[in-house]
């Protein structure tokens, strides 16, 4: 049995590490949304190193575009650019996410176009890519949130993303199940309470691991027992 997904940071947006997986498919590296503090990470310990083999191929998933799941997707394209002359592919959840990113990375950002390929998620052609879940977090991205059902080392995974609730995810989560879920201390508008989320996935049988937590040692002692386990951190 692998690792499944490990995590770059768990943080909720305020915090030192934010929340970033990762997972490796042969050759390609794939990183579950980037923000800047992963970037960090990755630079110190090497791409190559996380990914276990040489020239990895990078890939970046992305499920909205707040700062801290997308704020450091031009920096590693300019690093891979510039430095490791590699080009990024970057997969969007959706075409308006995709024009998003777009302007963000050249526009803003101001990145080589050759630098990166953007493609979004019913294009993007690869195996372990199941598809894409649209969810609510916040109202000013209406519209624009994604979680990922994806395939991992043979296994169903669901990934909520940044979500206010668990209901758009529930018909993914199959019997073995690895569900990566968003969940706050307290709950609110935004982000699912890690109580909630407990009393609505109770019962099944699935693996649901914590992540994006605002803070976590009120959230463990509320999940203690119930079977769920922070999302693992990469050492
Ligand atoms: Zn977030
Ligand atoms: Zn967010």
């Amino acid at each position: 049995m692998g690792k499944m997904l490990q995590f770059l940071g768990r943080g909720s947006a305020f915090a030192d590490e934010n929340n970033s997986a990762f997972f490796v498919n042969g050759k390609e590296l794939v990183l579950i949304d980037f923000p800047l503090s992963s970037f960090t990470k990755m630079r110190r310990i090497g791409a190559d190193k996380l990914a276990g083999v040489k020239n990895a191929d990078l890939t970046v998933i992305i499920t909205h575009t707040h700062g801290d799941h997308a704020g450091g997707v031009a920096t590693l394209i300019h690093y891979a650019f510039y430095i490791m002359h590699r080009k990024i592919t970057v997969i969007a959840p959706s075409d308006e996410v995709a024009a998003d990113l777009k302007y963000l990375i050249e526009r803003i950002e101001g990145c080589d176009p050759a630098g990166y390929e953007l493609i979004t998620a019913d294009k993007a052609e690869r195996p372990w890519l199941i598809g894409v879940i649209p969810t609510i977090h916040t109202p000013q991205l209406a519209g624009r949130c994604f979680g990922y059902n994806l395939l991992v080392e043979g296994n169903n995974v669901v990934y909520t993303g940044d979500t206010a609730v668990i209901e758009p995810f529930l018909p993914y989560l199959t019997a073995g199940t690895y569900l990566y879920s968003d969940s706050s201390a307290s709950g609110s508008r935004v982000h699912i309470g890690i109580s909630e989320l407990l009393e609505k996935v109770r019962g099944l049988d699935i693996h649901l691991y914590l992540m994006h937590l605002d803070q976590p040692g009120t959230i463990f002692d509320i999940a203690e027992g119930s079977g769920a386990l922070a999302a693992p951190l990469y050492k």
